[in-house]
């Protein structure tokens, strides 16, 4: 076989990345053993049958050739329309490419942000695929650290000194947080924003949890004085309406950044199938209210994941206002977020996420995504607690 390209041998770093639990726990799946499955962002609840129908109508109807490959105009302007309704700054269609998903739209923003060999700045704890995503564009991910003490948030002072030792091209964000449910208030984003301008950075905010707001409110940095010109924003329909399997998303930013970015589609996912971007607009015209329906089972679970962590001192709930996680400090414990992780697995068959799946800054920390009924997520979450609690008594 002849050799091939580094670009694809080295896309995940070393080791298996905190994913071995995510594995084990498939395998027990496979091979007949319940397990209650914590790790992933997959919502218990399908896509909304009406939906569907949308979907089935628009495909029997004959939207099944070849889709305009920067998105369908009438999405694309139910988009634009749905940002500027949002955040206030005026959006069009040019402002718009339809991807294949949010995944594909941090791929493709990394492509107009970085050249071969560029540094793209990241914060840490990141969602898992950050430093794959930014490596498949052939740039190089560097991860700035953030403290638990600090809930996460990113220290804009750290940020510009990274971005002066490094040369980087972009600053990659995410509000609110996967995995730590943070949302960056004003004066963070201010901050950032202010280091963008200052080092002439591309801002790439991910913001796929948008309508997972628990506490607080969600303020995109695009809004934020001189930002629509140096932001690119991520969007998907996966978490917002239980759409994950009919890879569905957008990126917004500065028409002269999107002309490119449809060549690039062009050359690369020629688009998103019709039948997807129909149903997705039918989506989009069901109103926030849709949306709202959508989230409420994450909301009705961080409440009873409060009640029953308040009753217990061992573990430590890392303050967060949104997204579908809960993100928890087991230090007490003795244990790294890895070694806490296999062995609920092992002794409970409950599989949560390593903090180290996220990076450094998340080391002795696990996430529990409250994707169960809520029967089954009380239950998971009580376990959890004793669990931990026989672990820190014996460390
Ligand atoms: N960004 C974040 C922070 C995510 O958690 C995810 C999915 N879990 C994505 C982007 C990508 O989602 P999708 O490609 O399904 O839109």
């Amino acid at each position: 076989m002849p050799p091939l390209s580094t670009r694809i041998t080295t896309l995940n770093g070393d080791g298996d990345d905190g994913w071995g639990v995510f594995y084990k726990a498939r395998r027990l799946i496979a091979s007949g053993v319940e397990v209650t499955e914590l790790t992933i962002g997959e919502h218990d609840e399908r896509t909304d049958p009406a939906i569907l129908d949308a979907l089935h109508a628009a495909a029997a109807g004959g939207h099944t050739g070849y889709a305009m490959v920067p998105g369908i105009a009438a999405l694309r302007d139910r988009v634009a329309a749905r940002i500027a309704e949002r955040t206030g700054v005026a959006t069009s269609r040019d402002n718009i490419l339809v991807t294949p998903g949010g995944q594909a739209a941090l791929f493709a923003a990394h492509m107009a942000a970085c050249d071969p060999g560029d540094t793209a700045l990241m914060i840490d704890p990141y969602y898992a695929t950050y430093p794959g995503t930014i490596r498949a564009a052939s740039a190089r991910p560097h991860a700035v650290p953030t403290e638990a003490a600090a809930s996460f948030l990113p220290d804009p002072a750290r940020i510009a000194r990274a971005a002066r030792e490094t040369g980087a091209h972009s600053l990659l964000i995410n509000s609110p947080n996967n995995p730590t449910g943070a949302i960056y208030p004003r004066a963070t984003l201010d901050g950032l924003a202010g280091v963008c301008r200052e080092r002439d950075l591309w801002l790439i905010s991910d913001e796929v949890y948008d309508t997972q707001i628990w506490e607080g409110e969600h303020l995109s940095p695009r809004a934020l004085p001189g930002m629509a010109a140096r932001t690119l924003v991520v969007g998907s329909m996966s978490k917002s309406h239980a759409m994950t399997g009919s890879r569905i998303g957008w990126l917004a930013g500065p028409p002269e950044a999107i002309g490119p970015l449809i060549d690039l589609a062009t050359n690369t996912t020629y688009g998103v199938p019709g039948y997807i971007q129909d149903a997705a607009l039918f989506a989009l015209d069901s109103g926030p209210e849709a949306e709202a329906r959508v989230a409420a089972p994450f909301r009705r679970r961080r409440d009873i994941a409060r009640r029953i962590l308040s009753g217990q001192d061992t573990l430590g709930l890392i303050p967060s206002g949104g997204a579908m996680y809960l993100f928890l400090d087991v230090r007490a414990t003795g244990m790294s977020g890895d070694a806490f992780a296999h062995a609920l697995l092992d002794a409970h068959r409950i599989a949560v996420m390593p903090g180290e799946s996220f990076g450094r800054s998340a080391a002795g920390f696990v996430r529990v995504a409250m994707t169960v009924p809520d029967d089954t997520f009380a239950a998971a979450l009580s376990t959890l607690c004793t669990f931990a609690k026989g672990h820190a008594n014996a460390a």
